[in-house]
């Protein structure tokens, strides 16, 4: 790895660290695995996912991806934490969920040697923990096929994200382990879509993924103010 790389090596080893953990729907990652199912069904809005060829790119240990992969997708897994990608493939294994598989490569480096391959792209709560996004997005761009899809979630950054998604889900309510973000790190809408119209892609649609600490349930909403899934679609 080189220091042009767009990567925090902290960053990966912070998540590499957790990996035997990843799969505890009860554990420190339950917040993927509860806003999992408004993932699945926000791209199901924009794209048919069966028979879809799909990169998910900072896949984690997988959850976004093997869930693709259970709805027909043909699915490749990206990140850059060995031990997450471990874990992802033994899941996998596990489960018997054969169209999914797993590499260690950067986006980037994905999108030089597979250009314009796959019909869909997902790219979620990655962006925030990357030194320059915006080239995340590029790749992306450059992955999806004219006519395909690019998804990605992260969080808005404002002072209610501040205070929810940090104080409040990593110091208060014990939803996510702390020191998981960085207020900087955070991506407003307008800034994400900026980054996507410089490599040519157009906008879908924008939903908020909105917690209910009463019920203690997420649901999609039109409240984008902390966590929000946008959709980009690359023109023919
Ligand atoms: N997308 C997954 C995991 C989110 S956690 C999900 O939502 O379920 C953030 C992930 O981004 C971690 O797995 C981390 O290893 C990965 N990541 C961080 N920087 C990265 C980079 N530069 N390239 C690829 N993956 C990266």
């Amino acid at each position: 790895m080189t220091t042009s790389d767009n990567v925090h090596s902290e960053e990966i080893e912070k998540f590499g660290a957790k990996a035997e953990r990843w799969w505890d729907p009860t554990g420190e990652f339950r917040t993927l695995h509860q806003v999992n199912p408004l993932r699945i069904r926000f791209i199901r809005e924009y794209a048919r996912i069966r028979g879809q060829k799909i990169v998910d790119v900072g896949c984690g240990g997988g959850i976004l991806s093997e869930a693709l992969a259970r709805e027909g997708g043909e699915v490749r897994g990206i990140d850059l934490a060995p031990e997450l990608l471990e874990v992802a493939e033994l899941h996998a294994l596990e489960q018997g969920v054969e169209n999914v598989r797993y590499e260690g490569i950067s986006a980037e480096s994905l999108a030089d040697r597979e250009p314009e391959s796959f019909d869909l792209v997902t790219c979620m709560e990655m962006l925030e923990h990357v030194p320059r996004p915006a080239s995340v997005v590029a790749a992306c761009a450059r992955l999806v096929k004219p006519g395909g899809k690019v998804f990605f979630s992260t969080l808005n950054r404002n002072m209610k994200a501040y205070l929810l998604a940090i104080v409040g889900a990593e110091y208060v309510l014990d939803l996510i382990p702390k020191g998981t973000h960085q207020y900087d790190k955070f991506i407003r809408p307008s800034e994400l879509a900026a980054w996507a119209r410089a490599v040519d892609l157009e906008p879908l649609g924008i939903r908020g993924i909105e917690y209910n600490p009463l019920s203690r349930r997420f649901r999609l909403g039109k409240n984008l103010d902390v966590n929000y899934l946008i959709a980009f679609e690359k023109p023919l």
